[in-house]
């Protein structure tokens, strides 16, 4: 399927209903496209079943919170709106976007209250994020933007404004020839990827950054926790960037991404090795279980 995500065929389930997929329109008095009053989730269908479903639904209320926009959904009428979307479209395999957003209203200012917070739920067939990465590791650029303090925006949420350097940051690594770029934080930590967490092997033991300025991603938790039940031991810490040069195999987690390897960022190289590879097909193996 190709050409513009706004003119395809198929369903959109908004506000309570499916509409059909050109009618899923906004107003252009959005508070949301103002004001990035936006919250989403990224979620994956795999055999006809949403891989942590339900969890998605409760970050997205979350996130929701966070920004001070309580979505008027309970987390069981969003994971039926999910499954009615995906029926409609009659899809087993297919990415789902929810998008939560301040919508017109009498406001259209900063203050907003008077808006309702809408919900839509789309989604789309979508392949390796990362196209062939996943076999051969792929290319990161180091962003020049950093991940921001908990103390200036609300980290936690998966919110539209996090993302405005990431777009920057991506569009920037693309032109370099990577497939992403990776941020340190506020403080000099390695962070994450614009749409993905980050791990790192040395001497058979797992390091990721602590996720105490970004968002803890759920393909991240799952993936600790199969290397716990693996007893591989994994340390969740602060990582200079210095210490890029001694780790010996890197990956990415998301939803999107799955588990995709790293091969380079900026001037150091990792092999695509056997942890890598093993925690790769454990994880596809599990979302499709
Ligand atoms: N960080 C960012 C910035 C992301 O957009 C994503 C994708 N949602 C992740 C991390 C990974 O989160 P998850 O594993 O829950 O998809």
């Amino acid at each position: 399927m190709a050409g513009s995500y706004e003119d395809r065929d198929g369903w959109i389930w908004m506000d309570g209903k499916l509409v059909e997929w050109r009618s899923a329109q906004v107003h252009i008095l959005t508070h949301a496209l103002h004001y990035a009053s936006s919250v989403f989730e990224g979620e994956r269908c795999y055999n006809g079943k949403i891989f942590r479903g339900h969890d998605h639904s409760l970050r997205l209320l979350k996130s929701g919170e966070l920004l001070d926009m309580p979505i008027p959904y309970t987390a069981d009428e969003i994971d039926a709106a999910k499954d009615a979307m995906l029926k409609a479209n009659g899809w087993t395999d297919a990415y789902v976007r929810a998008v939560a957003w301040r919508g017109s209203g009498e406001d259209m200012g900063v203050s907003a209250r008077r808006n309702p917070v809408r919900l839509a739920i789309a989604g789309w067939e979508w392949g390796n994020y990362y196209g062939d990465a996943k076999m051969k590791g792929a290319k990161l650029d180091i962003a020049k933007w950093k991940r921001p303090s908990p103390e200036t925006i609300p980290t936690a949420a998966k919110a539209a404004g996090l993302y405005m350097i990431c777009t920057m940051s991506k569009h920037a690594a693309e032109a370099k020839g990577c497939s992403d770029a990776l941020f340190m934080d506020y403080r000099g930590y390695v962070a994450e990827a614009t749409g993905a967490n980050i791990f790192f092997v040395k001497d058979g033991e797992v390091h990721t950054p602590l996720a105490d300025a970004f968002l803890n991603g759920l393909t991240r938790q799952t993936v600790i926790g199969m290397l716990k039940d693996k007893q591989i031991k994994v340390h969740e810490r602060h990582i200079m960037p210095e210490e890029l040069e001694g780790f010996e195999q890197c990956w990415l987690t998301g939803t999107a991404a799955e588990v995709t390897p790293v091969g380079q960022i900026g001037d150091y190289t990792f092999e695509v090795g056997a942890l890598t590879r093993d925690i790769a097909e454990s994880y596809e193996k599990l979302v499709r279980a």
